[in-house]
């Protein structure tokens, strides 16, 4: 048991990037939509600045999609970050790269790359972040006829020939814009060895159409090609802050995205702060109510225990006003060297306020 724990792998942080109304805020509406329909009763989809999509969910939209994804899941799900964007992304900084694991790089399939696009692909790189390409808006390419929710596989086949040629010259200009930024890229159905190629999934977000096969190959590729990256360490845990907020009656609170370890009530906590570090003890870890599933902008919370990364949640504790958003944020165990963690996240808050100051 204390093995198969060991290896247990945690789910991969999600983010999606890419030009202004291309989409992202409205692929990101459907795909928590789906999950809240889709998931088994009790699974939680709704976390502190982050959507969990539970793997139930997604190997029952793939079933159709059985030859992509032969193998079972072995991560728990997928954890979208809810605000898409890259000004955003700058806040998920860890040491020599990102918290997140993969990004979604939304284009509008009709309009190809724009400023942003070229923009988010650098900062992807930078940050060295693999990404997948989600060419979105398919339904508006004239003469689809839209068929809701179905793998891009299924409903391509059901498109007239002229349809299906106008979507691959469009798929092409892609694939030659990323050229352009230095990769190679090909349709994912197309690719042999996606080590090598970006893979470019045509959806959309009002259909729903692609976005199984979207899931499916960020589950199947996270696990695939970033295992030890995922393999969760029991140790105490690890994550950075999103939004330092005032909270009615929990005072003043932080979002945090943990994306490793456990955090505990009572842990102590170290993390930067505007006038240097704050080293202070948990008071409750909050997580948003099961019934608020359906509504998604506004919700209450409840108090839990413990939490094991990935995942998003509101921490309030001593000390919270002055927290920094984008710093660094790591627990303490009685094994654990205060001094020595201090110190590391001085060294990261430099960076994170190089970044600001740059960005
Ligand atoms: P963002 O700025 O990238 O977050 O883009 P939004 O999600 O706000 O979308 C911009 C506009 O495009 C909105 O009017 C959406 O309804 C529309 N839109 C987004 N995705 C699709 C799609 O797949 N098909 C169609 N027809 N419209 C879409």
């Amino acid at each position: 048991m204390e093995e198969a724990q060991a290896k247990r792998l945690r789910q991969p942080i999600v983010v999606v990037l890419g030009h202004v109304d291309h989409g992202k805020t409205t692929l990101l509406d459907k795909i928590r939509g789906t999950a809240v329909v889709r998931k088994e009763p009790g699974e939680m989809t709704q976390e502190v600045g982050a959507s969990f999509v539970p793997s139930s969910v997604i190997e029952k939209l793939s079933e159709k999609l059985k030859k992509m994804l032969q193998v079972k899941l072995e991560i728990p799900g997928l954890l979208f970050i809810d605000t898409p964007g890259h000004e955003y992304f700058s806040n998920l900084r860890k040491r020599g790269g990102s918290i997140a694991d993969i990004a979604i790089l939304v284009v509008d399939i009709n309009e190809g790359f724009q400023q942003q696009t070229f923009e988010s692909i650098d900062i992807l790189k930078g940050r060295k972040v693999p990404f997948l390409v989600a060419a979105n808006k398919i339904d508006r390419i004239p003469g689809w006829k839209p068929f809701e929710n179905e793998p891009f596989l299924e409903t391509i086949g059901k498109q007239k020939k002229d349809v299906q040629n106008r979507l691959d010259n469009q798929v092409y200009d892609i694939v030659t814009q990323i050229a352009q930024a230095g990769l190679n890229a090909d349709r994912f159905d197309r690719i042999k060895d996606f080590t090598k190629n970006v893979a470019i999934i045509p959806v959309s977000a009002k259909t729903g159409e692609g976005i199984p096969d979207l899931l499916a190959l960020l589950a199947g590729l996270t696990q695939r090609f970033m295992k030890e990256r995922l393999t969760f360490a029991e140790g105490p845990a690890k994550g950075v802050i999103l939004e330092v907020k005032e909270d009615l009656g929990l005072g003043h609170t932080i979002d945090v995205i943990l994306y490793d370890g456990i955090l505990r009530k009572n842990d102590q906590i170290v993390l930067g702060g505007v006038n240097g570090i704050i080293t202070t003890k948990i008071r409750g870890i909050f997580v948003p109510k099961p019934l608020q599933d359906m509504k998604l902008s506004k919700y209450d919370f409840t108090s839990i225990d413990e939490v094991y990364a990935a995942a998003g949640v509101k921490i309030s504790a001593p000390g919270l006003e002055d927290a920094l958003a984008g710093s660094p944020i790591y627990a303490v165990n009685s094994e654990s060297n205060l001094k020595e963690i201090e110190n590391k996240i001085e060294e990261e808050l430099k960076q994170v306020r190089f970044y600001n100051s740059v960005e």
